[in-house]
């Protein structure tokens, strides 16, 4: 019996999205310009309670110009999860500054403010920590770390559009946060990211090095960067925009209906005030999860994901010798379901009985 294959992610692309490309390839107003602007202004009313956004070509430029922009560079310490995407390290360690590995806790799979704690340094400069699947990370205990050594806390919320921790929206926590608009995440543009900033130097600086140095044309002022959104992605997340919402209601419906259905595998959990909205739905399965995504896929059709294999300090870029447990006890665990708002109540079912039938046989 051959069944529909359940991906493990889905892009949700309109005619609505078509017709605004259309409109602007038709303007022949391509590049960086009114719509990038409007973009930029809608995503700040919508997602971070009016601070303000700067619109990137990607989410890791946005980290590298934000980090820049923030005054990190060489001889500097920024403290980072090993357990997340490259990007997180990656774009520390362009700035000529050192990215160092902090642990998780397995309940969220993100920072404990205690790992935290025990890596800063004279050279520290600030914490990067990620708000991983779209579960916030320790806000509270981390800005109070930061705060008590003196260091700045800068947002990876690539995966977070629309998180909250007690009301508030994530990205509007740090000195400045990432979204990022990759195809896979909870909107898009294509490809894009937005930095959020309540710092006015930090905003202008941003903007500074997004554009080859430049405010006004040709009176450069540092040495920037060509890391601008085109009109043409930021049509596309105007209208991502208008809909992510609902999209991330529907995440979270999937989820309460997996909370409810799922068993024999540890299900995710949310922190007390905390939203979670839902980049992921990450299982663990302690032994034999590898044989477990293989048998879901080939048995059962339903796509699943690993995030993240390998632990950044294993990397060989970063290569450390760290010893980090509870990220490896992650890396070694973690399995994410497909949640994303494009399921039938019939895929969430096919999933639920596929994962508690695998749970059953291998326990
Ligand atoms: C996707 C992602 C990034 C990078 O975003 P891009 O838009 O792909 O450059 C950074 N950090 C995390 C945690 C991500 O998931």
């Amino acid at each position: 019996m051959s069944r529909d294959f359940i991906p493990p992610a889905k892009p949700i692309i309109g005619d609505d999205e078509r017709w605004a490309v259309d409109a602007v390839l038709a303007t022949g107003q391509l590049a960086q310009g009114s719509e990038v602007a409007s973009f930029e202004e809608e995503f700040s009313q919508v997602l971070l309670d009016g601070r303000a956004a700067v619109a990137v070509n990607s989410g890791t430029s946005g980290l590298h110009l934000g980090l820049l922009a923030a005054g990190v560079g060489p001889g500097d310490e920024v403290i980072v999860p090993s357990f997340t995407f490259a990007a997180t390290a990656n774009s520390v360690a362009l700035t000529g500054a050192t990215p160092i590995f902090a642990d998780i806790d397995i309940d969220s799979f993100t920072l404990d403010p205690a790992s935290v704690e025990s890596c800063i340094t004279d050279n520290t400069v600030g914490i990067m920590p990620v708000h991983l699947y779209g579960h916030p990370f320790h806000v509270d205990a981390i800005v109070e770390v930061a705060t008590r050594h003196g260091v700045k806390v800068f947002e990876d919320a690539a995966q977070a559009h629309g998180a909250a921790v007690n009301g508030r929206k994530v990205g509007t926590f740090g000195d400045f946060a990432m979204f990022s608009l990759y195809p896979t995440k909870n909107m898009t543009s294509g490809e894009g990211g937005m930095v959020s900033t309540g710092l006015t130097d930090v905003e202008r600086r941003l903007r500074l090095l997004r554009n080859q140095g430049m405010e006004r044309q040709y009176e450069n002022e540092l040495v920037g960067f060509n890391c601008r959104m085109t009109n043409i992605h930021a049509a596309i997340g105007r209208v991502q925009l208008t809909k992510v919402g609902a999209w991330t209601r529907t995440r979270q419906e999937n989820a309460a209906f997996f909370d409810a259905n799922l068993a024999g595998v540890i299900t995710p959990s949310v922190a007390d005030g905390y939203e979670h909205v839902y980049h992921q739905y990450t299982i663990r399965v302690p032994e034999g999860r590898d044989d477990f995504a293989r048998a879901l896929k080939q048995e059962y059709g339903v796509g699943s994901g690993i995030y993240y294999p390998i632990p950044n300090h294993r990397l060989a870029p970063f290569k450390t010798g760290d010893d980090l447990p509870v990220t490896e006890e992650a890396a070694s665990s973690v399995l994410s379901l497909p949640v994303h708002p494009s399921l039938s109540q019939d895929d969430l079912e096919r999933i639920v009985e596929a994962v508690n039938k695998l749970a059953k046989a291998g326990s």
